[in-house]
């Protein structure tokens, strides 16, 4: 059984997430990949407005089309969980829900923004011993960083660090947010149609809303 872990804000998610998030479950042939909407990044401010319930179904949105192959679903275990939410938490309880033991047994994608600051998260000796880590680089990521990272945290953690090169989609969700509150409107390309609906309706990042 082969588990993936692909975690972020996602205010809102966008094609980038998706693509990447479409590259791990193909390239790593994981039997399921979890997507875990945050609910209080403690690495990340997060707007007092950024509603976690809107995010999570945001993102049931923009993986919908990923989640119908059976082997992706959009898991809202942090959200539910009372507090701050922690990636080492994430992983025990993925750990405990489907039984798995040994070291790193959960493959977990992040973007190299992330893997620059992972070692100061809460537990990272938690983080490192039961995640093997696949840093999503993009074309205008700093390579020597990341070989630096990786150096350190196998050297300090025993960490398994990978390395997946993506399609670039140079895009981030606050240009998406920038973008729709200065009235602009995204392209599917972009922004999943799904999403691009849902924001509208409920009126978010400065849109008027219908509802
Ligand atoms: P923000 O602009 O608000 O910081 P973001 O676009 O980086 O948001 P997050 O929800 O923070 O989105 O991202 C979740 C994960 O996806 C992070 O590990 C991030 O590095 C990665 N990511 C973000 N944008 C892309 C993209 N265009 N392609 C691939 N991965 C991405």
């Amino acid at each position: 059984m082969k588990l993936g872990l692909y975690g972020g804000t996602f205010s809102p998610p966008h094609m980038g997430h998706v693509r990447a998030a479409e590259t791990f479950l193909r390239e790593y042939a994981l039997d399921r990949l979890y997507i875990m909407p945050a609910s209080i990044p403690p690495h990340k401010q997060i707007d007092a407005l950024d509603d976690p319930r809107h995010r999570f179904n945001m993102a049931k949105l923009a993986f919908e089309p990923l989640c119908r192959g059976g082997k992706c679903e959009v898991s809202a275990l942090e959200l539910e969980r009372a507090g701050k939410s922690y990636t080492s938490d994430t992983l025990r309880e993925l750990y405990a829900i489907n039984g798995l033991c040994g070291r790193q047994a959960v493959y977990m994608l992040c973007g190299t923004d992330m893997f620059e600051t992972m070692h100061q998260w809460h537990e990272p000796d938690v983080i490192f011993s039961l995640a093997h880590i696949v840093v999503a680089r993009r074309e205008r990521d700093d390579a020597d960083m990341i070989a630096e990272q990786r150096s350190r945290v196998m050297r300090d953690f025993g960490a398994a660090v990978d390395v997946l090169h993506l399609t670039p989609l140079e895009i981030s969700s606050t240009e998406v947010r920038d973008m729709l509150s200065r009235g602009g409107d995204p392209d599917s390309m972009i922004l999943p149609e799904a999403v691009e609906d849902y924001i509208r309706r409920m009126g978010l990042y400065g849109t008027a809303g219908t509802e």
